[in-house]
């Protein structure tokens, strides 16, 4: 293939590409729709008439919609994408898309088509529950994150990768919508009138602000493990027997609990937003999906002779007790910037009952808040749930 110069696809340029990549029969008779949802890329679905086939590609667009206004944003972010699908696809091939062909100047990513699956966020609106979920996503987060640490790899080889995933500006987006903004009193700030009150308390609560501040430090300095970087239920595909995780382009070297606490905070986002009788199932999928991460984890640990300290006793609890408490803050900040900053999630904002809606967030901010608070004193996740008034 030539090299190509940057230009936002068509569908019909799309449809040539694919042509040129030779990813379907000769006798194919294809189309394409753009299906994308977001401000920052397009994704492409075409697909084969003849042989009931299809394939996604994804393109980064070089701006991003922010508050109104277009922001450069760098391409970059698709090479970062589908290094981390496939970097990710080494431990975990079953729990995320195969990538069929990627070009840096085009920013674009050609990727098996999921499209027989739902996002999670959507089906958990409509009251699916998916039973496999908290199971793959444990072991999707246990896998990709043990093996991409200094547990598991050479630390020449750790630190090339952690220069190969370096990730700045996406992680600036990161640092200020979930870190900064939703503490002080930031124009990218959206809430309802209702809750400029909790917001104010917010704002004034120093003790929780020097804690916000420890946990953004920690997302900017722990290079831990090539993080997913926005594991939320939106960026998760799945069915009753199936789960796939997508959209990696945050990807980069930090806290193992990040992770897994934007995939729990998004969980307990959704807990609240559901009647209470029917969120039992939701607290299952939370408590479990740290179970399995532990027990991957541990398993994997035990298997390593790579780092000599993994022997020393003591050294799995102290790490795994670390990875917990960023755990609960990170689940926290997703929280409480979910409610009141610049994006929102649909799970709460779907909610057409104006009471129902603000008491709902008003849940989601003191939850948020309490694990910030908490994150060192509380031992499991059970307490958290109680404080929503349920048991488990
Ligand atoms: P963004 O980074 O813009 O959020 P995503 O990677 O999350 O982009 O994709 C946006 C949407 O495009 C998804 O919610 C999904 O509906 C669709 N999509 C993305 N990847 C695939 C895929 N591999 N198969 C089918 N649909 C996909
Ligand atoms: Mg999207
Ligand atoms: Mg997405
Ligand atoms: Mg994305």
């Amino acid at each position: 293939l030539q090299k190509k110069q940057y230009e936002p696809l068509t569908v019909e340029t799309a449809v040539n590409l694919t042509k040129e990549l030779d990813l379907f029969p000769e006798n194919s008779i294809l189309s394409c729709r753009e299906i994308g949802d977001g401000n920052l890329n397009y994704v492409f679905h075409i697909t084969d008439s003849i042989n009931e086939k299809g394939i996604i590609i994804k393109q980064a667009l070089p701006y991003a919609k922010v508050v109104g206004e277009s922001w450069p944003l760098t391409l970059k972010r698709s090479t970062i994408e589908t290094n981390a699908l496939k970097k990710h696809g080494e431990f975990v091939p079953q729990l995320v898309p195969e990538v069929y062909h990627s070009d840096e100047d085009l920013a674009i990513t050609v990727m098996e088509d999921l499209s027989h699956l739902t996002i999670a966020r959507e089906g958990l609106i409509k009251g699916q529950s998916y039973p496999k979920l908290s199971s793959h996503i444990g072991e999707y987060i246990a896998r990709t994150l043990f093996s991409t640490s200094d547990f598991a790899l050479h630390p020449f080889e750790k630190k090339r990768l952690a220069v190969e995933f370096s990730n700045p500006e996406l992680c600036k987006i990161t640092e200020d919508l979930i870190f900064t903004d939703p503490f002080f009193d930031h124009e990218t700030n959206d809430f309802e009138p209702e809750l400029r009150e909790d917001v104010e308390a917010i704002w004034k609560n120093n003790a929780l602000k020097l804690e916000a501040a420890k946990l953004k430090l920690s997302f900017i300095t722990d290079a831990e493990a090539l993080l997913h970087g926005d594991l939320h239920t939106g960026s998760i595909f799945a069915s009753e027997t199936e789960t796939k995780v997508i959209d990696p382009e945050f990807a980069f070297y930090g806290p193992i609990g990040f992770d897994i606490g934007l995939f729990i905070g998004n969980l307990f986002l959704h807990a609240v937003s559901r009647e209470e009788a029917h969120r039992a199932v939701i607290f299952e999928h939370i408590e479990n999906t740290w179970t399995v991460f532990h027990s991957v984890f541990s398993e994997l640990w035990e298997q390593s002779n790579l780092e000599v300290y993994t022997k020393v006793e003591g050294y799995k609890e102290y790490i795994l007790q670390k990875i917990f408490s960023d755990t609960l803050g990170f689940a926290g900040c997703e929280l409480i910037r979910r409610t009141i900053g610049l994006s929102h999630v649909k799970d709460l904002d779907g909610i057409a009952d104006k009471d129902k809606r603000i008491a709902a967030k008003k849940q989601a901010l003191a939850l948020g808040e309490a694990l910030i608070l908490n994150r060192n004193k509380w031992n499991s996740l059970t307490v958290a749930i109680t404080l929503l008034g349920e048991k488990t």
